[in-house]
C-alpha cells in the first residue's frame, strides 16, 4: 500500500518511520521496515495493526540501525492482516528483504515452482515469491539491479517493488509495473516512495519512474533502466506541496 526507501547518511529508522507516517492517510494493517546495519546484517520488523504497534516493538525490542532501508504499510490482498504476512519479505538466507505494493497474479505457480526448488514460505501472501526470485536471481548475478531485472521477467500483474541486500549496504532496488514509483533527490541521500509524501519532508526534487522500469538508488546517484536493460531517462520535477 504505502513505500518508502532510503539510502545516504542519516539514521534510516527516523526516515523511514516518518514516511511511513505520511503514508498513513492511504489506510493499511500492518506495517514493517527492514535496515541494513554498519555491520553488514540485514535487521527488519513487522508488524500487524496501526504503524505505533510497529513503533511500540521496536522501542521495546529494539534492533540496530543503518543508513539503507525500506519501509511498507500493507493493505492485504492474499493472505489475512497477521504479523507473518506484514511486509517485508525475507529470503536468500534472510539476507534480502523485499515489499510490494499491488498484486503478483501469476504467484500460486510461481511458489509451486520455488517450493520444488525446496524454498519455505513463511507467508500466505502473493508477494512472497517475488522476493524468492530475487533472492534466487542474487546468488546467480550478486548484483541486485540484475537480480531484479531478472526477477521482473517472471512477474505478472501490479507491483512496486523494493529491495535491499545485506551484501549491497548503500543500494536500494525499486522496479514497477501498473503501481507508483518515484525517487526522491537528495544531497549525499536518495529516496523512494510510492507517493511524494514518502520523502517530501526532506527533498522537493523527485523522478517519476515509468511503467516497465528499474531504478537503483545509491546515496550519491540514481541509476534508471527499462526492464529489458536499456538506459531510461526519468523526468525531474519539482514537488510543490509542503511537507
Ligand atoms: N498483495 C500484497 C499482500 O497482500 C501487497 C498488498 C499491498 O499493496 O499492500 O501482501
Amino acid at each position: 500500500c504505502g513505500i518508502v526507501g532510503y539510502v545516504g547518511s542519516n539514521s534510516s529508522q527516523d526516515v523511514l518511520l516518518g514516511g511511513l507516517r505520511r503514508l498513513e492517510y492511504r489506510g493499511y494493517d500492518s506495517a514493517g521496515i527492514a535496515v541494513v546495519d554498519p555491520a553488514g546484517d540485514l535487521v527488519s520488523a513487522k508488524k500487524a495493526g496501526k504503524l505505533q504497534a510497529l513503533v511500540d516493538e521496536l522501542e521495546s525490542s529494539p534492533i540496530p540501525d543503518g543508513t539503507t532501508g525500506i519501509g511498507h504499510t500493507r493493505w492485504a490482498t492474499h493472505g489475512g492482516p497477521t504479523d507473518g504476512n506484514a511486509h517485508p519479505h525475507l529470503a536468500d538466507g534472510d539476507k534480502l528483504a523485499l515489499i510490494h505494493n499491488g498484486i503478483i497474479e501469476n504467484f500460486s505457480e510461481l511458489r509451486a515452482e520455488l517450493q520444488a526448488e525446496g524454498i519455505e514460505f513463511r507467508s500466505e501472501t502473493d508477494s512472497e515469491v517475488a522476493a524468492h526470485l530475487v533472492g534466487r536471481a542474487f546468488r546467480e548475478t550478486g548484483d541486485l539491479t540484475a537480480a531484479m531485472q531478472q526477477a521482473v521477467q517472471r512477474l505478472d500483474g501490479a507491483f512496486t517493488l523494493l529491495v535491499v541486500h545485506a551484501d549491497q549496504p548503500g543500494v536500494v532496488v525499486g522496479a514497477r509495473r501498473n503501481s507508483p514509483l518515484v525517487v526522491g533527490l537528495g544531497d549525499g541521500e536518495n529516496f523512494m516512495g510510492s507517493d511524494v509524501a514518502a520523502f517530501v519532508a526532506y527533498t522537493q526534487r523527485a523522478l517519476s519512474i515509468g511503467q516497465d522500469e528499474i531504478a537503483t538508488i545509491r546515496p550519491d546517484g540514481v541509476d534508471v533502466i527499462h526492464f529489458d536493460g536499456t538506459p531510461a531517462t526519468p523526468s525531474e520535477f519539482e514537488v510543490n506541496w509542503d511537507a
